[in-house]
């Protein structure tokens, strides 16, 4: 993919537009986005440019709406963009700061259940370094969020170098279907690339039926996800790797936590935490103040 390791110190955003098109995950409606080039201090904003007006939804956690399996983002005025989490993901691996995300629909396409489409569409179109820099939040002190039961959790906790790394483990209980699996990445741009960005959706054949009678995903078959079957087997389908699942876990946890609105540096540990929890930590992470974590530049 001829992607260079460089360190980056300055904000970054698409040197020229990048088009995606296919059909969104849940509702199976036909969109296109366009990634458009934002100038510094942008950060991510969807633009609603099917409705009147062409809304703006800026990707912040403060925009979060409660829905069931992804991530639904609606501003004030109520315009909505559903399923963001991979393309969000795609954006803060590949260390993408500013992007205006022009879509003609209300959910984003689900390409093939990861974010390397997304990726291999940013990097065809290229990145540009901007003049500001990079403000990134160290993060001082631990802060954790877990669920009532205490089996999901995620926390994020001083880092000792100044590198974010994210440990991650699924662990679904001695029965389950998908035998639990741990997996550890530093964020790099190479390293998104290389271990989490293709990793795919995936669910339990159970649950599809569950999800179809509620109206989702009625367009999808098993060449679109990974759907495990009640053995463990995969259904019309191969792993990309035996750990499929938690390093998709990952890209889902950095695509939310990305919605904070700011790059902290830290690490993260994290067992079972889905959309709710990543999403309550990336509003505790947008809510640290100076007293609870230090602003530096980017080294
Ligand atoms: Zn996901």
């Amino acid at each position: 993919m001829g992607f260079q390791e460089t360190h980056r110190s300055q904000q970054q955003t698409l040197s020229r537009p990048a088009l995606i098109a296919g059909q969104g995950l849940f509702h199976g409606i036909d969109v296109k986005v366009r990634l458009c080039p934002a100038d510094p201090g942008t950060g991510i904003v969807f633009r609603r440019v099917d409705l009147k007006d062409r809304p703006q939804v800026a990707a912040h956690v403060d925009n979060v709406k409660s829905a069931a399996r992804r991530t639904v983002l609606a501003s004030r005025s109520g315009a909505i963009v559903e399923t963001v989490e991979h393309l969000m993901a795609a954006l803060a691996g590949l260390q993408v700061d500013n992007c205006l995300i022009e879509i003609d629909s209300i959910e984003v396409p689900a390409v093939d259940g990861s974010s390397m489409p997304f990726c291999e569409a940013i990097l065809a179109a290229g990145l540009s370094q901007q003049l500001t820099p990079r403000m990134r939040l160290s993060v001082a002190e631990s802060q954790g969020v877990n669920d009532r039961a205490g089996e999901q959790w995620i926390e994020v906790i001083p880092a000792c170098h100044g590198n974010t790394t994210i440990d991650y483990r699924l662990d679904y209980g001695p029965e389950a279907v998908i035998a639990s699996q741990s997996f550890s990445v530093e964020l790099t741009p190479e390293a998104f690339l290389r271990d989490i960005a293709a990793a795919r959706t995936f669910v339990l054949q159970d649950e599809i039926s569950a999800l179809q009678q509620m109206g989702f995903g009625r367009h999808l078959t098993g060449r679109d996800l990974v759907v495990f079957d009640a053995d463990g087997s995969v259904v019309d389908n191969k792993l990309r790797w035996q750990d499929e699942p938690v390093r998709h876990k990952i890209l889902d946890c950095i695509g939310d936590l990305a919605l904070s609105g700011c790059v902290f540096v830290g690490r993260v540990v994290a067992r079972r935490s889905g959309h709710k929890l990543n999403h309550v930590m990336a509003k505790t992470l947008s809510t640290i103040d100076v007293c609870g974590a230090l602003l530096e530049r980017a080294a």
